[in-house]
C-alpha cells in the first residue's frame, strides 16, 4: 500500500505541474526515435499501460480525505442515524421481547440477519458451529472494520419494562437484565449510515456485523477467533450497554476466566436398603465444592470463583449415580488463571478418589482478561464528547430515581463518583487502571488479544444497578434505552467516518497492538481445536418458556411502542 501511494503521490506531482503529458512524450520520443507506423502502434500502447497503470494506482491508494469533506460526511451521518430513531427503537424493543438466553438466540438472529441481508450485507450463518452465530459482511477491500455487540439474556430475569418494581412478563422466564437488547442497533444503524456514505462518496472498505452469542456464558468469541473469523480484520469496534457514556483503553481491570463442568459418574444403590452398595456421585460434588472452599484461602484476593450444581441426583432414597457442577475460575493474568484451573482439575480428581467415582471435566467457556486500543478509544471518546448524552425527560429520570431506590443503589460508584439518577454528562475517557482487586469478565477480550478493539459503552441503562438481575432489565425498552442507543449509533457512525476516511487511525491501533499491548504478552487461548461450543446450554429453560412468551413479542405492525402493546404507563414507580 505505501509503494502505491508514494507512485500516487508522484502521479499528483507531475499533474499538478501538467508535466504528466510531457514526461510520457519525453520517455516515447526517447525510445522511438523513427516514427514509423510500427513503433508508434507500440508507442500508443505504452502510453495505455502507463495512464491505465497510474488510474490502478490511483484507485488502490488510501485517498486522502481532507477535514471539510470529513466533517461533511459526519454531519450526514448524524442526519442519517437520527432518522433512525424509529427503527432503532423497534430493535432494541424487539429483541427485549424475544429474551432469548446464551445458544437459543434463534429468534434474534433471525431476525438481524434478516435485515442485514435487506440491507445489502452477505450473511454467514452458523459460524464457528453455533447456529444463532453469523458473520454479515458488505463492502470490498481495506480497511476491514468489525462492529459487534451481545444478544443474549440473563434466567429469571423478565420484567415488564418501565415498571420499577418485580412485575415479570412470564413468571421465572428469562429476560434482558444485562441489556444486551440493544446493543445490535447500535452497530447496525450506525454500519448502514457510514454505507450509505461509502457508496455515494466511492469511499472503500469492509462492514462486518457480528454478535456476541451467548456472552453471559462466555462462550462464542473465543472460538471465533480460534476459527479465523477475525483473521483479516483491521479493527473492532464492539459496543456494551452502560449507565454512562464512555470508551476506555489500556487494562481496565477486568478478569478473565475459565469457565468449566465437571461431572462424576457413581454407583445408584437403594439409600436406606444397600447404601454401602452405593457410589455417590453427589458426594464427590460437595467434597470438591468443600476442598475448593478450603482452597480460597490459599489464592490471590484478586481471584473470583463460583459454582452451581447443574446435577445433584434425581431423589433422596437413590444415591446419586450422576452429578455435576459448574465452575467459573477468574484471575487477572492468563497465567493466574490456568493455575486456578489446575487446581480445579486436581480438587476434582481428588473428590473422585474420595469417592471411588469417576470424573470428567469440559471448558465451556473462556476470555482473557481484557486490553483495549488506545488510538482507537481516542477516537472514538472525542465523538462520545461530540454527540453528548441524551436528553433525559422527566419521566426517564423519575423512572432512575425509582429504580435506584429499588435496587438500593450505592451513593458513589466504583470511581468515587454519585450514583444520583441518569447521568447529565459523558464519563472521561480511562487509561488502564494501575492496580485493580478483579470483576467481571467479558470475551471480548480474545477478540481484542488478536485484533486491535475498543468497548464503546454507551447510556442505556440506569447507574448503579446490580448487573444480571430482573431490575436491569426494566429501562431496557422504555426511552432511556431508546435514546441511549441512538446515542451509542451516532458516536459509532462518526469514528466508522473517521476510521474509513483516515488511514492513518488504522497505522497507530496496529502500532500501538503490537509495539505496547502484545509486546510482552502473547495471546495464549484456553480452549483447543477440540473443544466444541456447547451450544446444548441453556436449550431445556428455552424450551420450557419459549411458548409462553412468544405471546408477547412486540409487534411493531400494531403498537408504536412495546410499552404501549404491554399496556404499561411510562413510568409506574408505585405498585398500585
Ligand atoms: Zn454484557
Amino acid at each position: 500500500m505505501h509503494s502505491l501511494r508514494s507512485l500516487r503521490e508522484t502521479k499528483d506531482c507531475f499533474m499538478k505541474n501538467g508535466l504528466l503529458q510531457l514526461y510520457l512524450n519525453k520517455l516515447l520520443h526517447m525510445t522511438f526515435l523513427n516514427q514509423n507506423a510500427a513503433n508508434q502502434a507500440i508507442r500508443l500502447f505504452f502510453t495505455a499501460c502507463i495512464i491505465l497503470f497510474f488510474r490502478y494506482a490511483d484507485a488502490q491508494a488510501p485517498k486522502v480525505y481532507d477535514s471539510a469533506f470529513i466533517e461533511g460526511l459526519k454531519k450526514e451521518a448524524l442526519a442519517s442515524v437520527s432518522s433512525k430513531e424509529k427503527n432503532i427503537q423497534e430493535m432494541v424493543d424487539m429483541i427485549f421481547s424475544f429474551g432469548e438466553l446464551g445458544f437459543q438466540e434463534f429468534e434474534t438472529s433471525k431476525y438481524i440477519t434478516d435485515i442485514l441481508s435487506k440491507n445489502g450485507f452477505s450473511v454467514e450463518k452458523g459460524i464457528s458451529g453455533i447456529p444463532t452465530a453469523w458473520l454479515a459482511k458488505w463492502g470490498s477491500g481495506s480497511p476491514v472494520i468489525a462492529l459487534g455487540s451481545d444478544i443474549d439474556c440473563i434466567p429469571k430475569a423478565s420484567q415488564k419494562p418501565g415498571v420499577a418494581y418485580k412485575d415479570p412478563i412470564v413468571e421465572g422466564a428469562p429476560g434482558h437484565g444485562e441489556g444486551h437488547n440493544s446493543g445490535q442497533a447500535v452497530i447496525i444503524f450506525a454500519a448502514i449510515a457510514m454505507k450509505e456514505l461509502m457508496i455515494k462518496n466511492h469511499i472503500p472498505g469492509t462492514i462486518i456485523i457480528w454478535p456476541g452469542v451467548a456472552e453471559e456464558l462466555v462462550a462464542s468469541k473465543a472460538w471465533y477467533i480460534r476459527d479465523g473469523y477475525f483473521k483479516n480484520v483491521d479493527a473492532c469496534i464492539f459496543t456494551h450497554v452502560s449507565g454512562g457514556f464512555s470508551v476506555g483503553y489500556g487494562d481496565p481491570g477486568m478478569n478473565g476466566l475459565v469457565s468449566v463442568r465437571f461431572s462424576f459418574d457413581g454407583e445408584a444403590a437403594h439409600a436406606a436398603g444397600a447404601p454401602w452398595r452405593g457410589k455417590s456421585a453427589l458426594d464427590a460434588v460437595e467434597l470438591m465444592d468443600v476442598g475448593w472452599n478450603f482452597k480460597r484461602e490459599h489464592l490471590k484476593p484478586t481471584q473470583r470463583s463460583h459454582y452451581v450444581i447443574t446435577d445433584g441426583g434425581d431423589q433422596p432414597n437413590v444415591v446419586p449415580s450422576k452429578a455435576g457442577v459448574w465452575y467459573y475460575f477468574r484471575e487477572r493474568n492468563y497465567e493466574d488463571i490456568k493455575s486456578l484451573y489446575d487446581a480445579g482439575i486436581k480438587i476434582a480428581q481428588g473428590a473422585a478418589m474420595m469417592t471411588d467415582t469417576k470424573m470428567k471435566y469440559q471448558i465451556v467457556g473462556t476470555a482473557w482478561p481484557g486490553h483495549f486500543n488506545k488510538p482507537l478509544a481516542e477516537t472514538m471518546y472525542a465523538n462520545i464528547k461530540r454527540v453528548g448524552m441524551p436528553v433525559w425527560s422527566d419521566a426517564d429520570r423519575q423512572l432512575a430515581a425509582a429504580v435506584q431506590k429499588l435496587v438500593e443503589a450505592p451513593k458513589i460508584d466504583e470511581e468515587g463518583k454519585p450514583v444520583d439518577g441518569l447521568k447529565n454528562k459523558p464519563d472521561t475517557i480511562s487509561g488502564s487502571v494501575p492496580f485493580s482487586w478483579g470483576g467481571g469478565s467479558d470475551d471480548i477480550a480474545d477478540i481484542s488479544w488478536n485484533v486491535p478493539t475498543i468497548v464503546l459503552w454507551y447510556p442505556a441503562n440506569i447507574p448503579g444497578t446490580k448487573g444480571h438481575h430482573w431490575a436491569d432489565a426494566i429501562a431496557m425498552a422504555t426511552p432511556i434505552a431508546h435514546k441511549g442507543s441512538l446515542a451509542g449509533a451516532k458516536a459509532a457512525a462518526l469514528t466508522l467516518i473517521d476510521i474509513f476516511t483516515t488511514p492513518k487511525i488504522i497505522d497507530s491501533a496496529k502500532s500501538y497492538f503490537t509495539n505496547v499491548q502484545t509486546k510482552d504478552v502473547k495471546y495464549k487461548p484456553f480452549i483447543t481445536a477440540n473443544d466444541p461450543p456447547p451450544t446444548y446450554l441453556n436449550t431445556e429453560i428455552m424450551a420450557k418458556y419459549r411458548e409462553q412468551m412468544k405471546k408477547y413479542y412486540y409487534d411493531p405492525s400494531k403498537y408504536k411502542t412495546y410499552l404501549e402493546q404491554l399496556g404499561i404507563t411510562y413510568p409506574t414507580v408505585e405498585k398500585k
